[in-house]
């Protein structure tokens, strides 16, 4: 057996230290041992200096070995980003072009994802010729002082297992960040796999809302079930819920700028499986919200992309996915169904649109899991309302435009054809993101008997007085005991109080 590992020029400093390692792993998964000096080395020049040629000009991506075995490509392996290139250090050291990024001097960064779409072409083109070839992936930097472990990394990695492609020394990685994300491996016995589409999204949400400076991607729901006019807001324990979830509609909302279109590739592809193995219907759409359902425009203020680069999509084409987006006229008509809901929401006297209330509190890019005892089961999780519906509903006009008045509260109103109308005032504050959280059907039917309640200033549990042992037990099994700070917005804080008020009330 003639074993040939063809590496690039330009990552071949770097790669002659890992490339045995890499390929005899490669091997192992075939369950075939390989006495790694039998290995030759095939160097492929790729044109300009080190940078140009890692950058690919001529479309190949030098991220990658081939193994040829017997004259035929066996495995690809894509290799992460390092932020100790060795063949940027040996360009520097000689006098050549010095390479600024960050504050190092030849430095990249460990991020695996950035480029990946490149490793992807690579083997999607490499296996049309040869369908056998596999594609695996190796990381660098693990043990130093770099990003390999972060949020962003693991969850790249757990995308990559679950649309099915396996990485070479994942467990050399000491994933000391894996809990953030609600991950355990013991739980579900050492898979890196997504196991459900509600928790990918809830992880993707999560790691997009650590990045303030971004909006964050977020999923929105509409159900063709629902219609507002059966809405039933008199009664505060009355909840419509998507139970069936058959007839609805899940729409991804993302970016492509910039790096982002990376990111957003793969959060695409893992969400296209896992939704098929759902039977969920997806959809994705650009940008954040393109029209503003107060102002009744297009907002002139939201950027809009139109697409993704060719680069990608050209690669779903290989992939094999297709991927449907929202066009704008799709867009419009559902920013009419939120006009239409509000018509007849008007003309019923119904301030519920359990539809728009959850929506808003998605695009809070929050987690959806019960904030007591963390169940992400899709099924049973519901928004519950922290100044309740009927509450607001019974307050008068002078209560309402008091709150409305407190500084944070204020943006939540715009000025438009609809803004001096109390119905409308009412409307907005029940189906505001920032006056829900979301909890399993068994603590929100507590929470709305006012069994207990959260404290407004440090959104700590707080439980009735006269409570029963055995309702304080079932509290004490909770994970959490207090509201995830990152939901305590000053807004949510003015709602939470409202909620505070009553529950004191009815201590007394
Ligand atoms: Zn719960």
């Amino acid at each position: 057996m003639e074993i040939i590992a063809k590496i690039f020029n330009c990552n071949y400093e770097t790669y002659k230290l890992f490339y045995k390692d890499a390929i005899k792993k490669a091997f192992l998964k075939d369950k075939i041992i390989i006495n790694e000096n039998d290995i030759k080395i095939q160097i492929d020049n790729l044109p300009g200096d080190t940078i140009q040629a890692q950058r690919s000009p001529s479309g190949r991506h030098s991220r990658t070995i081939t193994v040829i075995v017997d004259g035929t490509p066996k495995y690809i392996i894509g290799f992460s980003n390092t932020g100790y290139d060795e063949d940027r250090k040996k360009e520097s050291d000689n006098g050549g072009r010095q390479y600024i990024y960050g504050n190092s001097d030849y430095h990249s960064n460990s991020f695996m994802c950035q480029g990946i779409n490149k490793i992807f072409e690579y083997y999607y083109d490499t296996k049309k010729y040869f369908p056998n070839v596999k594609l695996y992936f190796y990381l660098l930097d693990i043990g130093k002082k770099s990003y390999v472990d972060n949020l962003s990394n693991n969850l790249t990695y757990r995308e990559l297992y679950t649309i099915g492609f396996e990485i070479l020394n994942i467990d050399d990685i000491p994933f000391r960040e894996f809990y953030k994300l609600g991950f355990s491996r013991e739980e579900y016995g050492f898979s890196y796999e997504y196991i459900s589409f509600n928790k990918f999204a809830n992880d993707l949400a999560y790691i997009s809302s650590k990045n303030s400076s971004n909006e964050p991607a977020y999923l929105k729901c509409i159900d063709f079930n629902y219609d507002i006019d059966e809405e039933g807001d008199e009664d505060e324990l009355y909840d419509y819920d998507f139970k069936d979830l058959t007839n609805t509609q899940y729409i991804y909302t993302f970016k492509t700028l910039g790096a982002q279109s990376y990111d957003n590739f793969l959060a695409m592809w893992t969400l296209n499986i896992l939704a098929e193995k759902e039977d969920k219907n997806l959809k994705f759409e650009f940008s954040k919200e393109k029209f503003n359902f107060r102002l009744e425009q297009p907002d002139e203020n939201v950027k809009w992309t139109e697409d993704f680069p060719d680069t990608i999509t050209r690669l779903f084409e290989k992939i094999g996915i297709s991927i449907k987006y929202e066009t704008s006229e799709e867009v419009r008509q559902q920013f009419n169904r939120e006009l239409v809901q509000y018509e007849k929401a008007k003309r019923s006297g119904k301030i519920r649109n359990q539809e728009l209330f959850k929506n808003n509190l998605r695009a809070k890019g929050l987690q959806t899991k019960c904030y007591l005892c963390g169940c992400e089961v899709e099924e049973i999780l519901e928004a519950a309302h922290l100044w309740g519906v009927a509450d607001i509903k019974s307050s008068g006009s002078s209560k309402i435009n008091k709150v409305l008045d407190i500084d944070c509260m204020k943006n939540l109103l715009i000025d438009d054809a609809h803004s001096g109308e109390q119905f409308y005032k009412k409307y907005i504050l029940v189906n505001s993101g920032d006056n829900g959280i979301w909890l399993c059907n068994n603590h929100h039917e507590l929470f709305d008997r006012n069994y207990y309640c959260f404290n407004s200033e440090d959104g700590k549990v707080l439980l009735k007085a006269d409570s029963d042992d055995i309702f304080k037990i079932y509290m004490s099994l909770s994970e959490y005991d207090k509201l995830p700070q990152n939901i305590l917005t000053e807004c949510t804080k003015v709602f939470l109080n409202e909620r505070q008020k009553k529950f004191n009330g009815m201590e007394e």
